[in-house]
C-alpha cells in the first residue's frame, strides 16, 4: 500500500479499480521529405485534415454545450481558433512547401515553437494554453493517420483512469457513467482539464508526479479529490476508513441539503457565487447561490486570445446578466473591470514592473489607458439592459481615483444615450476594499458608492506586507490579524452607517471561521466559489444574530491583547459549541482547486 500526493483539483472521494491510459505519447511520428511533385498533394492532404478536425471539433462544441455547459464548450472554440490561425497555417503550409516536409511533421514542428512560447509565460493561464495545443495537434493527427477516438471511448465498466496527463478533448470524451475519477501524473487546478472535471462532477487528483509507474492496470486505488490524495493497493483497515468517509461525505451532503430547505434563521447575510468567463454558472443555482458578488472580467483578457472587442465582452456580461436573473428577480451580476497586473499579466502588457503588485495595476492602468476603460464600461452597459449588473473598480486607494473611474463612466454613458443605446440608468457602482487606504477611508467612500466589495485576498497583503503567494512568507498573512480584523471592521461600520451593503468576496469568505467573524462584524454579504456556500449557510444559520453581536465585541477586546492565532482559535471554539460537524464541514470543504 502507497499513498501519493497530489493536487486536489476536483472533490470526492472515490475508490476503483486502475484503467491506465497510456495517451498517444507513444505515437510514433511520420517524418519524411516529399519530391516537388507532391507537394500540391501534401498541402491537399493537410488542408483535407483540417477540414475534418474543424467538422469533428464543431461537434465536439454542439455536444459539450449540450452535455456539459456552454462556457465549457469554449475550450474547444479555442482549439478550433488554434486550429484556423492564419500564423499556424502559413506556417505549416511554408514548411511543406519550402522544405517539403510531410505534413505531420511540418504540423509538429510548428505547434513545437508555438508551443515552446506558451511554455515561458509567466501567466500560469497562458502557460497551459500549451496544453490546447497539444490537443489540436493529437487530433489532427489522429485524422491524417486515419485513427479513431482515444481508447477512453472504449471504457465499458467504472473505473479509475490514471493516466500521464489528459487533454481537454480527451477528458470530454471519457464516458461519464463509467468514470469513477481520475489522477495524473501532471496538470494544475487551474487547467481546462481541472475545470472541466468540476464541471462534470468527476472527482479528481492531478500533479501526482509518478502514479502512472506506481499503478498497474486493475488495481485498486482510493481517490480523494477534496484533499488530493491517491492510496494504491490499499490494506483493508485503510478501505474501511475511506468507506466511512465516503458514508460520511453523503451524510454530511444530505444535512446541508436540509439546511438549505429550513426556513430562513441564524445570521442574514447574502451568499454570493465568485465567477469568471470560461467557467460555467450551471450549478450556482443548485449550490443556493443568491447572485453573483464577483465577476472576474480579466479573466477575458488571460485566454491568451487578443483584446477582446466591445462586442466580445457585451456578449460574455450580457450571459452572466441572463445567468444571474435565473437565480432570482433580486440576483445581479456584479462585474468588476480589468484587474490586471500584479501575478496577473496579460498579453502585451507593458515590461514588466520591479513591483507589479505595488505597480500600475487594475483602476490605475485603467486610467492610464482610457481607451480601455471606456470600451469596457460601453460593454458593461450594454449588457445591463438584460438584467441586474452592477460595476465594481478594483483597488482603488484614493477618492480622485475613484471619482474619475465615475467621470470615464459618466462619459461612457453618454456615448450610449447619443447612439440611442438602452442601459440600465441607475446602474450601482462599488468599490473594492483591498488596499489599507481604502480601508481607512471607508467612511469618505462610502458617500460616492453604492456598495463596498472587500477583497481580504489582497487586504492582508498589503496590510501584512506579505505577498499573497510567496510560501516564505505564508505565516505572516494572516486574515485574523487585528490589524485585518479592525480594517474589515471599520469597512463594515462606515458602510452601515451610510446606508450602503458591504460584502467580502476574498478567498476568506469560504472559510467558516473566517466567515462567522465577517457576518458578526457586520458584513452583509460572502461572495465565493460557489461549491462553499451551502456549508458556510450551515454554519451561518447555527449563529444566532446576539451571539453574534457578543462575539464582535469579544473579538474587538481581544484585538487589544491577542494575536491572529489566537483570535481564530477565539472564534472556532465559539462556533464549534454551535456546530458540533465543524471540523468535518472544514475537511470537506477543504479548498479544492482554489479559484486563484
Ligand atoms: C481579493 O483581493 O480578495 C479579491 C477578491 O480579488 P483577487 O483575488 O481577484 O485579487
Ligand atoms: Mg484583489
Amino acid at each position: 500500500m502507497v499513498t501519493v500526493s497530489g493536487t486536489a483539483t476536483s472533490r470526492g472521494f472515490v475508490s476503483g479499480t486502475v484503467f491506465l491510459y497510456a495517451g498517444e505519447h507513444d505515437v510514433v511520428l511520420p517524418e519524411y521529405t516529399i519530391p516537388e511533385s507532391k507537394v500540391g498533394a501534401e498541402l491537399a492532404r493537410y488542408r483535407e485534415a483540417r477540414a475534418e478536425t474543424r467538422r469533428q471539433l464543431e461537434g465536439v462544441v454542439a455536444d459539450v454545450s449540450s452535455r456539459v455547459a456552454s462556457a465549457e464548450a469554449d475550450i474547444f472554440r479555442n482549439h478550433l481558433v488554434m486550429l484556423e490561425d492564419e500564423v499556424i497555417i502559413s506556417s505549416v503550409e511554408n514548411a511543406i512547401r519550402d522544405e517539403r516536409l510531410n505534413a505531420e511533421a511540418a504540423i509538429h514542428r510548428v505547434s513545437d515553437s508555438f508551443r515552446k512560447t506558451f511554455e515561458r509565460m509567466n501567466d500560469p493561464y497562458l502557460r497551459e494554453r500549451a496544453r490546447d495545443l497539444d490537443d489540436v495537434e493529437r487530433r489532427i493527427m489522429r485524422v491524417l493517420a486515419g485513427r479513431a477516438e482515444t481508447a477512453l471511448t472504449q471504457i465499458t465498466s467504472p473505473v479509475i483512469v490514471v493516466a500521464d496527463d489528459l487533454t481537454p478533448s480527451e477528458t470530454v470524451t471519457l464516458p461519464r457513467k463509467f468514470i469513477l475519477g481520475f489522477a495524473t501524473n501532471h496538470g494544475s487546478a487551474t487547467s481546462h482539464v481541472a475545470l472541466l472535471a468540476r464541471a462534470m462532477g468527476i472527482p479528481a487528483v492531478t500533479g501526482l508526479g509518478d502514479i502512472t509507474s506506481r499503478v498497474q492496470a486493475g488495481d485498486r486505488i482510493l481517490l480523494d479529490g477534496t484533499h488530493g490524495e491517491v492510496t494504491v493497493n490499499p490494506d483493508r483497515n485503510t478501505r474501511e476508513q475511506f468507506a466511512r468517509l465516503i458514508w460520511r461525505e453523503r451524510e454530511l451532503m444530505a444535512a446541508l441539503e436540509e439546511s438549505r430547505l429550513q426556513p430562513e434563521r441564524g445570521l442574514n447575510v447574502k451568499l454570493l457565487a465568485n465567477v469568471q468567463p470560461g467557467v460555467p454558472f450551471g450549478s450556482l443555482a443548485a449550490f443556493g447561490a443568491e447572485g453573483m458578488g464577483l465577476y472576474r472580467s480579466e479573466y477575458l483578457w488571460l485566454g491568451g486570445a487578443d483584446e477582446p472587442t466591445e462586442n466580445v465582452q457585451t456578449t460574455a456580461y450580457t450571459e452572466a446578466v441572463k445567468a444571474a436573473a435565473s437565480l432570482g428577480s433580486e440576483a445581479r451580476v456584479v462585474i468588476r473591470v480589468l484587474d490586471i497586473g500584479g501575478d496577473k499579466m496579460m498579453k502585451g502588457a507593458a515590461a514588466r514592473e520591479p513591483n507589479p503588485f505595488l505597480g500600475n495595476r487594475s483602476i490605475r492602468f485603467l486610467l492610464s489607458r482610457k481607451d480601455i476603460f471606456r470600451t469596457q464600461l460601453r460593454a458593461i452597459l450594454k449588457a445591463s439592459a438584460n438584467g441586474n449588473a452592477a460595476i465594481l473598480y478594483p483597488m482603488v486607494a484614493t477618492i480622485e481615483e475613484l471619482r474619475q473611474a465615475n467621470a470615464e463612466l459618466r462619459t461612457a454613458m453618454e456615448q450610449l444615450r447619443m447612439a440611442g443605446i438602452p442601459f440600465d440608468e441607475r446602474i450601482p457602482v462599488g468599490c473594492m476594499i483591498e488596499i489599507p487606504s481604502a480601508a481607512l477611508n471607508a467612511d469618505l467612500f462610502a458617500k460616492e458608492v453604492s456598495f463596498f466589495s472587500i477583497g481580504t485576498n489582497d487586504l492582508v497583503q498589503y496590510v501584512m506586507a506579505a505577498d499573497r503567494g510567496n510560501e516564505q512568507v505564508s505565516y505572516l498573512y494572516q486574515p485574523t490579524n487585528p490589524a485585518v480584523i479592525k480594517l474589515v471592521d471599520m469597512a463594515a461600520q462606515a458602510a452601515a452607517k451610510a446606508g450602503i451593503s458591504c460584502s467580502v468576496c476574498g478567498e476568506s469568505a469560504s472559510d467558516p471561521v473566517l466567515a462567522s467573524l465577517w457576518a458578526a462584524l457586520g458584513v452583509t454579504g460572502l461572495s465565493m466559489s460557489a461549491g462553499y456556500i451551502p456549508a458556510i449557510r450551515k454554519v451561518l444559520r447555527s449563529i444566532e444574530p446576539s451571539d453574534a453581536d457578543a462575539l464582535a465585541t469579544e473579538v474587538r477586546e481581544l484585538c487589544s491583547t491577542a494575536g491572529a492565532n489566537e483570535i481564530y482559535a477565539h472564534v472556532r471554539d465559539f462556533l464549534v459549541r454551535r456546530i458540533p460537524d465543524l471540523e468535518d464541514i472544514q475537511a470537506f470543504f477543504a479548498p479544492s482547486g482554489t479559484e486563484r
